[in-house]
């Protein structure tokens, strides 16, 4: 797997585009936020276009809202995501945090958010209520070594814990960001499984953990999530409104400031020339330096509200939620249970670990899982193994001082059979057109780019498979194609069996490489292993460039994993993998799994030793609607056959056959095949084997 220790930066992309300016001379070990890294232009042209036509149509007079005097209150739910350490923050903490927020937002007098700029006229309130109306202190707890966290993985915090997000801003405490990170949100527009903001603890608030913090990471990252940029972002560019941050009133910044230098003046091209506006909560100045938004800034929030979230602060939700200022909280929030699991299916003989999520503070919990081993448990998270297929109930009783509370999701967890999975050979050369490949399943958990079917080189034409890494600036992200289970078992006994395709790849830039890693997972899809792995230079089969590489057809190479080890598996999941780096088109061509021919779909099948099907043809007549089968038997044998198309569906298939010492030794009856290229699979108890025909 990748080994990342930093969390690079998309400089020579964004540079090449021409939109964002970026330093050289980040300091190596720190990255204050992941905009620029998740948000690429093109994701946000969509918030984009609405705020700025709420903006045009505030400026033409049509509306005031934006410039009215009104406070819109923000509900926030913090889901502390912690593994037992100091990463799970008290609440004073979590409160010094909001407080942070409507000082710095709200432009509040005498705290060190007064500073020279506007108040936004939005708050923040820790929700009173949670969705389901149940009374809470706003903070949602739960434990997990995945307060380690990946933005890679970001959907799956929101999996752990979420509150709808047209109602409640989700605000994330973690204990470390890959690379190093301070923290990032999203844009509005977003996808739902991706809204909110992500922190780290030690930057959360000012108190506690976080004492040698000003809680600024959060203001920062908030900006993001109502629609404004840095006000680095796209360098001096040409024009202080029309580009960089889009807003007028924020002078343009050549690259992000670290230190609090009030001359700092990096462009000269906005009249008058103003310097760069260190104290700006969206610049990366430290904490202590930053003190304010503008009118123009405001102006983008406000649009926002507008547009894309517009139920959160509304009466109602503000009504629904206990952030209205009427709402009189009782004494003490009972308790209320609540958990998750990451994995409601299992396979039997593997395990589900339960997460308590309870609100309002148990102390003492009481789980049922029948059919489960334990089937009881007081383990606040406890780990359950199921070993009959079934769908069960969970229960949880949880309880503290002032009462308790039961949550039972019926059917909650699903136990299935690891099965069997389709016989060999898996064979795919992508050339049929379909997209995605018959069996295989196209996963893109980014909802960005994705692997897709390519016309413009393939290994054998028309098509392959490829995935744009040039565009791609979600760095890390994982693209990966999925095969169906497979029974590795039905290879041939006396054959190596193999998986074998053909890749071509091609940098973009000599300092970075994406990777390429196909992974095999022998419990139903919970845990993979590695089994092939390439990046660098080991990936490269293509001279580096900044254009879209486009393989000749010397500039492929083949990959050849010898798959004994698993060959008696019967339901094994592979699944090839992109990790993007920004670099350039990845490609992948002509799939095959155990047909015993070494993955080249035009050889025909060696025979094994012992094959009892010697010399094996086929070869077609095609006037008469049939193949003949050729071998040199020296008696009657009875064997099933399976005629797979070029994309390595079953066309036709056969029982009980009969092959005969005679010449052809067999006639299949095939009707009105289409033209292509076929595969037939022959087996009987002595062996298999494979041959080809063209139609
Ligand atoms: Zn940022």
């Amino acid at each position: 797997m990748k080994n990342d220790t930093t969390y690079r930066l998309p400089t020579l992309l964004l540079l090449a585009a021409g939109l964002f300016f970026l330093p050289e001379n980040l300091p190596a070990q720190q990255v204050p936020c992941l905009f620029d890294s998740l948000y690429p232009p093109q994701r946000l042209e969509r918030a984009e276009k609405r705020i700025r036509a709420k903006l045009a149509e505030n400026a033409s007079g049509q509306t005031a809202r934006s410039n009215d005097d009104s406070v819109r209150i923000i509900p926030v739910v913090v889901h502390v995501i912690q593994n037992g350490g100091t990463e799970n923050i008290s609440y004073a903490q979590i409160e010094s945090q909001i407080r942070i927020l409507n000082e710095d937002y709200g432009k509040l007098p005498g705290t060190p958010g007064d500073g020279n700029g506007v108040d936004t006229g939005v708050r923040f309130c820790l929700a009173k209520k949670d969705p389901q109306g149940r009374c809470t202190n706003g903070v949602v707890r739960l434990r997990t070594p995945l307060t380690n966290h990946k933005p890679v993985e970001r959907a799956m915090l929101k999996e752990l814990s979420f509150w709808d997000n047209t109602r409640y801003l989700n605000m994330y405490v973690v204990k470390t960001i890959e690379g190093n990170v301070g923290g990032y949100a999203s844009f509005p527009y977003t996808p739902p499984d991706e809204d909110g903001i992500v922190v780290r603890a030690n930057l959360f608030g000012d108190e506690g953990t976080a004492a040698a913090s000003g809680g600024r990471t959060t203001t920062h990252e908030l900006g993001h999530w109502f629609g404004l940029y840095h006000t680095f972002n796209g360098g001096c560019g040409q024009d202080t409104c029309a580009h960089g941050d889009f807003v007028c009133d924020t002078p343009p910044v050549a690259n992000p400031n670290f230190t609090c230098n009030l001359n700092a003046n990096s462009c000269s091209n906005d009249n008058p020339n103003l310097t760069d506006q260190v104290r700006n909560y969206m610049d990366y100045t430290p904490d202590a330096c930053k003190n304010l938004f503008t009118q123009g800034q405001k102006e983008r929030i406000q649009a926002t509200l507008d547009t894309v979230r517009t139920l959160i602060w509304s009466p109602d939700n503000l009504l629904a939620t206990g952030c209205d200022s009427a709402y009189q909280p009782p004494a003490i929030c009972s308790v209320a249970a609540d958990f998750v699991t990451l994995t409601p299916t299992v396979c039997t003989g593997n395990s589900a670990y339960f997460i308590d999520r309870s609100l309002n503070g148990a102390t003492s919990w009481q789980w049922l899982f029948p059919g489960g081993n334990p089937s009881s448990s007081t383990a606040q998270n406890p780990t359950v193994a199921y070993d009959t297929v079934g769908v069960y109930d969970v229960t949880l009783i949880v309880a503290n001082a002032e009462g308790t509370d039961t949550l039972t999701l019926a059917g909650y967890l699903e136990v299935t059979e690891p099965g069997i999975g389709d016989p060999l050979p898996f064979i795919r050369n992508f050339d049929d057109g379909q997209y995605p490949p018959e069996g295989i399943t196209v996963y893109n958990p980014d909802a960005q780019i994705a692997w897709e079917l390519d016309s413009l080189a393939a290994k054998t034409a028309p098509y392959s498979m490829r995935i744009n890494n040039l565009d791609n600036t979600n760095y890390g992200t994982l693209d990966w194609l999925e095969l169906p289970f497979l029974d590795l078992s039905s290879a041939h006994p006396d054959s190596t069996l193999r998986m074998t395709f053909w890749w071509a790849y091609a940098r973009s830039d000599a300092n970075f490489s994406d990777e390429l890693i196909v992974q095999l997972s022998k419990d139903c899809g919970f845990t993979y292993v590695p089994i092939f792995s390439k990046s660098g230079n080991a990936l490269v089969t293509g001279p580096t460039q900044t254009t879209p590489f486009i393989p000749d057809s010397t500039q492929w190479k083949k990959a050849v994993i010898n798959l004994n080890t698993y060959r008696d598996e019967r339901y094994v999941k592979i699944r090839i993998v992109n990790v993007t780096d920004g670099g350039n088109n990845l490609y992948v061509d002509d799939l095959n799994i155990g047909d015993g021919s070494d993955g080249n779909p035009t050889a025909v099948t060696p025979p094994p030793a012992g094959d009892p099907f010697p010399n094996l043809r086929l070869t077609p007549d095609r006037a008469g609607g049939r193949l003949l089968l050729w071998a040199n038997v020296a008696r009657q044998l009875t064997f099933e056959a399976v005629l797979f198309d070029a994309a390595g569906r079953a066309v036709r298939t056969w029982q009980n056959e009969v092959l005969e010492a005679g010449s052809p030794a067999a006639v299949l009856p095939v009707g009105d095949l289409t033209g292509g290229m076929y595969f037939l699979r022959i087996e009987n108890e002595g062996g298999a084997g494979t041959v080809k025909v063209a139609w």
